[in-house]
């Protein structure tokens, strides 16, 4: 045994093996330790090895998914080792093969790898979650990826630059991510594969091949590095599958530039879909969500990782939750109806996999006859909007098939097949036969057993069931004898300490016909089950197209319910690079504080190109950090489709959001917080376009107040005069209200705050101007540090003043800097003069001597010597 186990070990690879015996699942060794670890279940030993006690741990089969879930969960791969003979067939081929009987070995076989990115089954899954694979072939300075969400089969392939890789992986948020394992670049979560599985010709073939066409043209435009990706993928699906592959649907190029760039850094200070302790908890999604369905919940969850850029279909989107949002009685109506709806995508998933129940048949049908009568209802409305108009015909078209599946099945299916009872009556007259022998055989044998009652004259004789000796019949143990009697008609089959079973002519034969029946009517309804997974299978992209089509109307009635609740309006959406909103708020601080009982202050945030850069100041507490974000958030909400929280909106299209935080509010990362801080505001230097909106909370913060206030002013002055975008900027350097005067775009703002009798009170208003003072000992006093420091602190911080005022400290020191625009106009002429210089020289006509000389002189030129 020790020989297949490590066998079955060596091909498991670094994913514990699942090693079948029996009821159980058994791990050894490392596996067992693991397993153990992250299950918290008992670690025992079995046998040697070595000379060593073997670590032994297990789980029973019929409880494995739940184990499975939580080590998934735990970050572990599973491989499932199951028995492919039975004992007696082990015996008999040992017998043939001429090894001892005794010791016949149950041939086992991997059967499948159960990895974070490769599940279908709904009890491991999410429901309001999509869970993705995602696969990246580095081609050249590009990478290409491609993405699949394996329960549902969406499948997306996309090339963007090396450096652009790390957001595109945010974007997508898959639970796996495979690489090829000679990749030029390192990716530490990664699971690194054979790189010759990377082959864009391979990847290329087999989608024609799975998708049955000649030419991948009618898909879209694939470019070497996404087929190559998608031949990564493909291959590792045929390794955690052995060769079966899950469903597929037509793969779709995604272009970058159709959605809102956000950078990883964005997404999580921005807590779109996760809030920063991870989970979904105190996150956009997790206050704005309410669908009624799992699908829509996914949906809902795209749109906000990948915003559109394009304003005609972010209209076609707000036009649809639009009209829902008029209609509060089709709203109710439809979301009534939709909640019952079932997982549609998934059920098919599973199905299309090989491992569909009758249950996902029944899901199919009662999703699918759900949607004609959306479609119905829909359809009977007037005044469409466009969108609606385009999903309705993915809703119809199914007819044949619901009612197919509505004949065949019962009708609330089974998840088990093997026991059957699924088929309903009337759909195949050869299996209600069948039936109806077992039911006339089984009617006949409660019939046997009245007629042994009389015969017998034994009131207490009953006739049984179990698994092992089939029907008997039972007596108590002191009328065993008088059923002995050779003429008695009845066998003896088995004695207990109180009872006597038997058997009889009539009952075996009755038991017989109920045998017979019930394997033929097994098998037919096995036949019938195929037929069906067939159907469905042969419909899978248009099922799939409707289930999308369903989701996307649940994704337009859930925003609309939630702007119905939150008095949320409708933006416009504009071409001009302006931001103009009025009594904006953060929904997610909002539902925080009402749920508390408390009140959000709304807020204005007007920019347009000639004042397009705020300057934020105000107390710590104040609420500059909440400004930022709502806005950022409003945006981001418009541009995915959605009403905001806002009295009214004109959003002028963004291209990119960046987001970012100083680093004294995220010491929790552990990296040096303050490097990480300027990565990424180096990254919105060098990638911000004029259509971008940025927002940056408190940069500088990480450092020494002089550093921090000199890197604060150089980024704020690059933003203006450079990149010359959207921008709010908080911050608590009083100094930086110098640049009023030299950034001609640039206006001050602060939150309000008011002493009174001695306390302060933080009345999160934004007004225009700038703090009159620091409120940084009123905090202090505010979040409870005793009385006497903030008295000291007080002195100290007079004294500091004071030698400011003498000195005419950083302020006035900075007001002597030549302006950002002034100085590289300077540092242009400098080049000009260069260039003037190299072009006047003739190279072929210069002694080695002369040309050094030359070197020296363009040096000096440039200041050096
Ligand atoms: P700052 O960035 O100025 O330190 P925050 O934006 O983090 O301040 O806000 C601090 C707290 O103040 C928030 O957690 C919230 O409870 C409250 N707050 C912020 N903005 C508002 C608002 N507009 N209305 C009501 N309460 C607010």
């Amino acid at each position: 045994m020790m020989a297949q186990y490590l066998a079955l070990k060596e091909q498991a690879g670094d994913c514990l093996l699942f090693y079948r015996m029996g009821d159980f699942f058994e791990l050894f060794f490392d596996d067992a330790k693991t397993a153990a670890g992250v299950l918290d279940i008992a670690l025992t030993t079995r046998g040697e090895h070595g000379g060593e006690p073997v670590p032994m741990c297990g789980v029973p089969v019929h409880a494995a998914e739940s184990y499975l879930a939580r080590l998934i969960k735990g970050g572990c791969r599973v491989a499932i080792a199951e028995q492919t003979e039975t004992p007696d067939e082990a015996k008999a081929r040992a017998k043939r093969e001429g090894s001892p009987v005794s010791k016949a070995l149950v041939a086992r076989d991997i059967v499948r790898f159960v990895t974070a990115g490769t599940l279908t089954e709904e009890a491991l899954l999410e429901p309001r979650r999509a869970n993705m694979l995602a696969a990246i072939a580095p081609v050249r300075g590009s990478v290409g990826i491609a993405a699949v969400d394996i329960s549902t089969g969406r499948m997306e392939l996309e090339e963007c630059e090396e450096g652009a890789l790390g957001a595109v992986l945010a974007r997508i948020g898959a639970s796996e991510v495979i690489a090829p394992e000679d990749a030029a670049f390192p990716l530490d979560d990664a699971i690194h594969r054979d790189g010759r599985e990377f082959a864009s010709e391979a990847g290329a073939k087999r989608l024609r091949t799975i998708h049955g066409v000649a030419t991948l043209d009618g898909f879209g435009h694939f470019t070497r590095a996404m087929l190559a990706a998608a031949g990564g993928l493909i291959a590792y699906l045929d390794h955690v599958g052995r060769g079966a592959l899950p469903l597929l649907l037509p793969p779709v190029v995604r272009d970058g530039a159709g959605a809102l760039a956000m950078d990883a850094a964005t997404r999580a200070s921005l807590e779109i879909l996760e809030a920063h302790g991870g989970g979904r908890k105190g996150s956009l999604i997790a206050v704005i969500d309410r669908c009624v369905t799992g699908a829509g919940a996914r949906q809902l969850a795209e749109d906000l990782a990948a915003p559109l850029t394009n304003r005609t279909a972010i209209g076609e989107r707000l036009a649809l939750v639009g009209w829902l949002h008029a209609a509060p009685l089709l709203r109710e109506e439809l979301r009534t109806a939709l909640k019952s709806l079932p997982d549609v995508g998934r059920a098919l998933g599973r199905v299309v996999a090989g491992r569909g129940s009758p249950r996902d048949l029944g899901q199919l049908r009662d999703g699918l006859d759900m949607a004609r009568r959306v479609h119905d209802r829909l359809g009977a409305e007037n005044d469409r909007p466009a969108l609606l108009d385009a999903l309705l015909p993915d809703l119809a078209g199914h007819g044949a098939l619901v009612d197919l599946f509505g004949r065949a099945l019962v009708p609330s299916p089974p998840t088990e097949r093997a026991k059957g009872g699924f088929i309903a009556e009337g759909y195949d007259h050869a299996l209600d036969d069948l039936r109806q022998t077992s039911g006339n055989a089984r009617r006949a044998i409660a019939a046997l057993e009245a007629k042994y009652r009389d015969e017998t004259g034994i009131g207490s004789l009953k006739i049984k069931h179990n698994g092992v000796l089939g029907y008997f019949i039972e007596v108590p143990a002191k009328h065993g004898d008088a059923l002995m009697a050779p003429d008695s008609g009845f066998t003896h089959r088995q004695t207990l300490a109180n009872a006597v079973r038997f058997n009889s002519l009539g009952l075996h034969e009755e038991a017989s016909r109920i045998a017979e029946a019930g394997a033929h009517a097994l098998a037919a309804e096995e036949a019938h089950f195929e037929e069906l997974v067939g159907e469905a299978i042969a419909s899978r992209e248009a099922i799939a197209r409707t289930a999308a089509a369903l989701a996307r109307i649940d994704v337009a009635a859930g925003a609309a319910e939630r702007a119905a609740e939150g008095g949320w309006a409708r933006p416009e959406i504009v071409d001009a690079p302006s931001l103009a909103i009025e009594g904006g708020r953060h929904p997610v601080v909002e539902a925080a504080l009402s749920a508390s009982g408390e009140r959000f202050v709304a807020n204005d945030c007007g920019l347009a190109h000639d004042d397009r850069l705020w300057l934020v100041g105000g107390p710590n507490m104040g609420g500059k950090s909440t400004f930022l974000r709502q806005n950022a958030l409003i945006v981001l909400l418009a541009q995915a489709g959605s009403f905001v929280p806002a009295d009214a909106a004109k959003i002028g299209l963004v291209d990119r959001l960046f987001s970012r935080v100083g680093a004294a509010d995220n010491l929790a990362r552990g990296r040096s917080t303050f490097m990480v801080e300027m990565v990424e505001t180096a990254a919105i230097l060098s990638q911000a376009t004029e259509r971008s909106f940025v927002i940056l909370d408190e940069v500088g913060r990480g450092t020494s107040t002089y550093d921090g206030l000199a890197l604060a002013w150089a980024v704020v002055e690059a933003v203006h005069d450079t990149i010359r975008c959207r921008c709010l900027f908080a911050t608590h350097y009083h100094e930086l209200s110098l640049m009023a005067d030299r950034c001609d775009a640039l206006s001050l703002h602060y939150v309000r705050a008011r002493e009174w009798k001695g306390d302060l009170v933080l009345l999160h208003e934004v007004a225009e101007g700038s703090a009159d003072r620091s409120y940084g000992l009123a905090v202090a006093k505010l979040a409870g540090v005793p009385a006497p420091v903030v008295k000291r602190a007080r002195a100290v911080l007079d004294k500091l003043e004071k030698g400011r005022a003498e000195t005419g400290g950083i302020a006035a020191g900075l007001g002597d800097l030549p302006l950002f625009a002034a100085a590289a106009e300077a540092e242009e002429e400098q080049c000009d003069t260069l260039r003037e210089s190299l072009r006047a020289l003739d190279i072929d006509a210069l002694s080695p001597r002369d040309a050094l000389e030359k070197l020296y002189e363009l040096k000096r030129e440039v200041g050096e010597d």
